[in-house]
Order: structure tokens, then sequence, then C-alpha cells
């Protein structure tokens, strides 16, 4: 390129508009800049294009073209187009702006996750030509379902339904979603499956292979190299392929003419994004349906309080098995209560396994089936409850969890001694710190079963699938391998340990988490949860009751004003920071400011609690106190979280 031919304009539409990667909060928005005529044809809306921006060279979108730019001053000449390929469409576009607008964060963070880096030589491969849309296949698979074969019909005839679906125990949830991809792409529509993790993504892929016949589908995940990620993300984005299953930053991925966004199992803390906005996937993608009119499918063994709002408010709509279909392949579950006997038997003693346990999984073992036994990962945080009736303690100014800290108890949020605090539900005025089960060990597990294979699965290394035959198979929350023919027993023990846990969701993950093991044992199968049977969240497990559990967890945040009915900010960074945030945030009248607390050493955390209408203004507040702050060139942003996951 020469430099005079930078400097004649496009005859036609001159003006670019973009959004230029530059982090900082003060300079979120777009900017225009001209055109050079050379670049007239390939400067199209979606490319990547380099721009000087003060007095640097930085990447940008453009999102535009123009007429004329209704910037006064002079503008500065494109430097060069990335390369031509369109990657940022305008319904990306669109949810990225809402989603950093909902999150109080910037576009440009949110495109960094949404759009992935370029690959050069994998854009210079040719592309395949689309296949056909796939035959719309049975939905016999959803006859259990009272609203099942209805569901997957209109999304055949692209009538965007949307639903909260508590699967079946023992259900083989990602055929089940492949069959509902399978209907939205033979009515000629895109589907986008989310699932948390590797491994469900494995089984799901697996699935849509079954449903859709070979090259229908790609799957996207951060674990996947940078060159077969974005090979498969331009197959999304070049129309080559219509049905994407991912995990979380797939909630973005740019499939054309959306008929259904599905995620599995809502609840998993693995789809809060941990770089800023911090947007939850499961709330991108219902804003997602909500501004492309796509269909929404939200699955679940459990239910969260989020995805029971939107039933709710009649969002979506309930999708259940009859009751006689979960009579008939629930496990059978039953509460042991913490100070039920432990087994005579020395070994299973030092296990601390009580006789019940003991003998539903000698019985199983004996019967040739495996155990699956979960345990609790390292790490919770703890909290007090009534020394009487255990409900757990909560601040008397803002409900928040009392917790012990140094030599007092006081409130985790507020940072209010809890000096006079009685139990609303029993009129206790003592409280007791919950003892965390100590963790049992495969070893100790194993030496109660002599003779016994134990297999473990955990955050250091997760088996997928175990053999139908006996063993005692020790797995963490969320690492639960699935048993050929399912297993015979499951021993959730230190349930309490679970339920305890000093954060507002205690109770539904407690409750998710149990459902996901208990779900992989065979119909009447026995279930023992090392907790008290009069907890709402056991009642729920033993009736398989999660829609249930999960509309009084709702209800009762109303009442006390938590998430979802309020939203909360969390403002967490060294105690200065956190301080010029507040100063610099003009927060709406209704903001109620709890703490700061210390979080350790050198953080601390303020929290904003809002009515659910003053939520845009809170995000916008702090958007903009961020704003201040970086023009102000005072260092990194301060760690600012709209609805974070965890309340602890
Ligand atoms: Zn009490
Ligand atoms: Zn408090």
């Amino acid at each position: 390129m020469t430099r005079t031919a930078q400097h004649e304009p496009a005859a036609t539409d001159p003006i670019a508009r973009l959004a230029v990667d530059v982090p900082l909060a003060h300079l979120d928005r777009l900017f225009d800049y001209l055109v050079p005529a050379h670049l007239a044809e390939v400067a199209r809306p979606g490319v990547r294009a380099r721009v000087r921006f003060s007095g640097r060279l930085v990447d940008g979108f453009i999102l535009e073209r123009l007429a004329a730019s209704e910037h006064g001053g002079r503008l500065a000449y494109l430097d060069r187009i990335v390369s031509p390929e369109v990657v940022l469409g305008p319904e990306v576009a669109r949810l990225a702006r809402a989603v950093a607008d909902h999150w109080g964060g910037s576009l440009s963070d949110v495109l960094r996750l949404a759009v992935p880096p370029r690959h050069a030589r994998t854009e210079a491969e040719p592309g395949a030509d689309p296949p056909s849309p796939p035959e719309p296949g049975s939905v016999d698979g959803w006859s259990a379902y009272s609203a099942g074969p209805t569901f997957l019909s209109a999304l055949r005839d692209g009538r965007a339904p949307r639903a909260v679906w508590t699967a079946l125990p023992g259900e083989d949830w990602p055929a089940r979603l492949a069959e509902a991809a399978r209907a939205t792409a033979a009515g000629g529509k895109g589907a986008l499956l989310l699932v948390p993790d590797r491994r469900d993504l494995a089984r799901v892929d697996a699935a849509l292979s079954v449903a859709l016949g070979e090259s229908r589908h790609v799957t996207l995940s951060a674990e996947t190299g940078p060159a077969k990620r974005y090979r498969n993300w331009l197959r999304i984005s070049r129309s080559q392929v219509r049905v994407v299953a991912g995990t979380r930053a797939a909630a973005y991925a740019p499939v054309a003419d959306l008929g259904l966004v599905a995620i599995w199992d809502d609840g998993d803390d693995l789809y809060v994004e941990p770089r800023a906005p911090y947007a939850h996937a499961r709330d991108v993608l219902v804003m997602r349906a909500h501004l492309t009119g796509a269909g929404a499918l939200l699955g679940a063994a459990a239910r969260s309080t989020e995805a029971a709002q939107l039933v709710g408010t009649g969002w979506a709509k309930d999708l259940v098995a009859r009751r006689s279909a979960v009579r008939g392949r629930a496990p059978a579950v039953r509460a042991m209560a913490d100070d039920e006997a432990v087994a005579r038997d020395e070994a299973a003693r030092t296990a601390r396994l009580p006789s019940a346990a003991w003998q539903a999984a000698g019985s199983t073992l004996r019967a040739g089936q495996p155990v699956l036994v979960q345990v609790p990962r390292r790490g919770y945080v703890p909290s007090l409850a009534c020394a009487r009736c255990r409900a757990p303690a909560r601040c008397s100014a803002c409900s928040g969890p009392v917790g012990q800290s140094r030599s007092a108890s006081a409130c985790r949020w507020c940072g209010r001694p809890a000096t006079d605090w009685s139990c609303p539900v029993c009129g206790e005025r003592r409280m007791r710190a919950v003892v965390v089960g100590a963790r049992r060990t495969a070893e100790e597990l194993g030496r109660a079963f002599p003779g016994a294979v134990v297999r473990t699965s955990g955050r250091d290394a997760v088996l997928d699938t175990v053999g139908p035959g006996p063993a005692i198979v020790v797995a963490t929350p969320g690492a639960e391998p699935v048993a050929e023919g399912g297993y015979g027993a499951a021993l959730l023990l230190d349930g309490w340990a679970l339920l305890t846990r000093a954060d507002l969701r205690a109770a539904e993950e407690a409750l998710r988490r149990w459902m996901n093991a208990a779900t992989l044992v065979r119909a009447g199968g026995p279930v023992l949860v090392g907790a008290d049977g009069g907890v709402p969240a056991v009642q729920a497990l033993v009736r398989w009751a999660p829609a249930w559990l999960a509309e009084r967890e709702l209800s009762e945040r109303a009442q006390l004003g938590f998430p979802p009915v309020s939203r909360f900010a969390a403002i967490t960074d060294v105690p200065a920071a956190v301080a010029d945030v507040i100063a610099a945030a003009r927060l709406p009248p209704s903001a109620q400011l709890l703490g700061p607390v210390p979080v350790d050493d050198s953080l601390e955390r303020m929290l904003v609690r809002v009515p659910r209408a003053d939520g845009a203004a809170l995000a916008r507040s702090l958007h903009e106190a961020q704003g201040v702050r970086s023009a102000r060139k005072v260092g990194d942003p301060a760690r600012v979280q709209l609805d974070p996951h965890e309340l602890i």
C-alpha cells in the first residue's frame, strides 16, 4: 500500500465504526475511522482491523460502515485490515454489548471471550459445503415427559419454545439434548448446546454423532488446541455447520439463525466466567434467546433457583416427567442422621461409616455391583448454625451468613458482630460451628470392605466411566464416573459439609451434587445421605422433587431480599481500591452497602444490594466508577462482580 492511496477515502460509506480492543473502562464506546479507498471492499462489517489509537496500533472489529460520522473532529484512517474473514456478526456484537452492560463490564472484555484469537493458517484452508438438514427423527425419547414431544415438534417448526427440563433419574440426557438439536436442525435452524466440562462434552459429542450423522456438528472447548478450535469456530461462523456443543465460552459461538440454546446442569459453577465481567453462561444464553427469539432448554437432574425463576415468571415452561415415571426410575434414598450408630466393624469404624451405609455397600458388592461413595472436596467455608435446631445463623441486619472470624462471630457480608443473635426458628441463643466431617480417605473406605477394588475420581484424576463389576468408587462432587448399567448403591457422606457451607446457595448446591450422584444409581438401588431427613434439601432428595426445593428457596430468598429477587455486586480488592470505587460510583438511591469485610490479609470485600429493578442502574454506576478510575490511570481495574455465583 502506498501513502497516497491511504489519503483517498472510500467513495461510498467512507466511515468505519469500530469496537477497539482497549480495556480501559472510560474508553468503552465505539470509534469512527476513515476507510482508505484501497480498503473499500475488504473493510466490511465484522472483519478485524488495525488502527492507530492514542499513538499505538491496536486491534479492533469493524461493526458498521457509514456515510458520515457524528464525530466532529478529524478522523484517522484505518491502518490495515487484518483479514477479510468476517468474524463478528451483528447478532454476537449485540449480545456482547448486552452482556457488558448487564454485568457492568467493557465491550472489549466480552469480545475477547466471544471471538477466538486468529489462526491465520487455518483461515486459509478451504471450507466445506454445508450439509443438508437431517431428518426430524423420533420424539420417543421425550415421551416420558408430558410436554416433551410437543417441545420437540415446536423446535422442528421453528416456534422457539422455552423450557426448564428436569431429567428423569438415570436419564440418557446427552441423547435427549442431541434429539432436541436434531429437531431444530431438521427445521433448518441452528442449535447451541452447553455442558459444564470436557467429560460431558465428549458424551454429547458422541450422542450428536449418533443423532445427526457425521459432519453436521462441531464441538468447542478451551481444551481443544488453538488450530482445531479455530477451525471448528470458522465452520460455525461460515455457516458450514448448524449444531454446536461446547463448554462455557461457546455461549458466544456465532451459530447462524439460532433456533435453540440449551444448557445442561446450569447450577454448575464451571459456567461462571473467571474473567471480567464474570458473566454466567446460563444467563448469557437466556439473554441470547431473548435477543434472537431462539428457543431455550435448561436441563438438569436438579434445578437452580434461577431456572425456577424463569418458570415462575412464565418465561419458560416446566418440562417434567410424569410422577409415575419418576417413581419407577428413582433410587431409594434414605437419610442417615449423623448420630446414627457407626458400624461395629473395626475397619468401618475407622472410616466413620454408619452401619446402614456399611451394610448397603456390603450387600451391593456381594451382588457384584459397583458402589459410588461421594466425599466432599476440601476447602469449604463453614458457617455457624443454631446450637439446637441447626438452622443456619443469619445476620439480623442484612440476613447474610454468620461466620467465625478471629475470636468473635460476625456477619460475613456486612461485618456486624452477631452478639445479640437468637434463632428465628427455635429461639435458641447459642450458636455452634458446623463441624465439617473429617475427610475419609479412599484407603480407609477400602479397608472397610476387604477384597473390594477401590477406584478414585477427583480433581487430579477424573474417571469417565467404570465397569459393571463390584468396586468401591470414591469420587468428589462433579467427578463421579458413569457406571455401565448403573451403580448398585451410593453413599453420600458428609452431607452436612455441603449443606452448611456459608454460601447462599448451600442447600440448592447440596441437592444438585447429591442428585447428580444419585441419578447414576439404578432404579430402586439404595442411596444413603449423611444428613438429617428433616432438612428441606434432604427431603427433596428423598422425594426426588428438585423443583419443589427450588421454588421453596426462591420464595425464601424473596422474603429475605436475596438474589435472584435482588441483585448484588461484590467489589473485592485492596481496601483503598474498594473505597475508591464506592466513592466514584453514583449508586442508585436504593443501594444498600454491606461491609466491607476482610477476605484475606490484603483484600476486602464490599457488597452492594439493590432491588432487581435497579440492577441495570447498579451495573452502569459501577462501570462508570471503573471509568473514572481508568481515566485517572490508577492502575488495574478493581474486581467488580455483578450477581456473584457464590455469596459467602
Ligand atoms: Zn434453632
Ligand atoms: Zn450482615
